[in-house]
């Protein structure tokens, strides 16, 4: 449980850390709150040579408001999104999401950049910001670029990131009138993470009709991804307890659940459809100013 030897910098600036980052490329690694890259350090699963400590850069930790849309730095705790005021009255999904993230020690050093980033299977943002069809924003020593969420997650521990990139912020929508969002989720008792989770995020038209949904799993696959077949399933229709039950069981459709000791892939599947049912009632609940 040590990990091996490395070379601990600290960079003051946003520009000398991706100087650094470029400078020694895969022998580096980025720490933020160190909450997945120590865990994985201290069991060599990671040796990196050098490790690039953002957590002093100034300007990366912040929530506001900019054109219309809310702006998260990467550096933001998940303590600071779960206890904002300006996430929970106009993006009530994200603070709903860390607030059940891990325990008060995990939210108070994990930052949203570094759970993006890290891309665990079983981490509950990839859920939620899948939901809010949220932009990535990266930057390097070439510039900076914008990266849909709908093309972030790759795979297991694999993002759209290009080495030399840090996430630098995330850019949401504020929730639109006639809407609701819900995230449920299924949590391994010892660590907190999702067995599985399921966040929806819908928008009613004025004859109550399901106008506009998203809706992001994790924990059931490789990777979060969003559940097209149970948004296709809710398009148009009129909601009501049995069309989001119906819509739910497609939850699992075309991925392949992961088994592991705390679940079994049947299982996974099976609870795939009842959270998805559950935080899309919830969702309904909130949209009609319910819940
Ligand atoms: P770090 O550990 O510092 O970094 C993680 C990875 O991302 C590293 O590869 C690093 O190089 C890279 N990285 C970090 N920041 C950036 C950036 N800005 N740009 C590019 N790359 C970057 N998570 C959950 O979702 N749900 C849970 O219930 C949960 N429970 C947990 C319980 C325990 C006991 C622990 C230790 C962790 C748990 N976590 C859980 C994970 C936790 O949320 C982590 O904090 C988070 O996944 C990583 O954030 P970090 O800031 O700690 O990143």
């Amino acid at each position: 449980m040590i990990p091996a030897q490395f070379e601990y910098v600290a960079p003051k600036t946003l520009e000398d850390a991706l100087h650094l980052i470029e400078r020694h490329g895969d022998e580096a690694k980025i720490l933020a709150g160190g909450h997945s890259l120590l865990p994985l350090m201290k069991l060599r699963l990671a040796q990196p040579r050098y490790v690039i400590d953002i957590g002093r850069l100034r300007n990366m930790n912040f929530i506001r408001e900019e054109n219309g849309r809310i702006v998260i730095g990467a550096l933001t705790t998940h303590s600071e999104i779960e206890s904002s005021t300006l996430l929970r009255a106009k993006c009530p999904l994200l603070a709903e999401t860390a607030a059940v993230i891990g325990d008060v020690q995990v939210r108070n050093r994990g930052t949203l950049g570094g759970s993006l980033a890290h891309a665990d299977p079983a981490a509950d943002y990839p859920a939620a910001v899948l939901a809010l069809n949220v932009e990535i924003i990266a930057v390097s020593t070439a510039g900076s670029r914008t990266i849909p969420v709908s093309e972030f997650f790759l795979d297991m521990l694999t993002t759209a990131l290009r080495p030399g990139e840090i996430l630098s912020q995330v850019r949401v929508a504020p929730l639109a009138p006639r809407s609701g969002s819900a995230y449920e989720k299924l949590h391994q008792p010892a660590s907190g993470f999702a067995i599985v989770g399921v966040a929806a995020s819908l928008t009613l038209a004025n004859d109550g009709t399901i106008q506009d949904m998203a809706v992001g799993v994790t924990g059931l696959g490789p990777k979060a991804f969003r559940a097209a077949a149970v948004e296709n399933a809710l398009r148009g229709k009129k909601a009501s307890e049995k069309l989001f039950a119906e819509a739910a069981r497609h939850a699992a459709q075309g991925i392949e659940p992961l088994s592991d000791l705390h679940a079994s892939a049947d299982y996974r599947r099976e609870m795939a459809a009842v959270y998805a049912r559950r935080a899309l009632q919830r969702a309904f609940a909130r949209a009609h100013g319910k819940a």
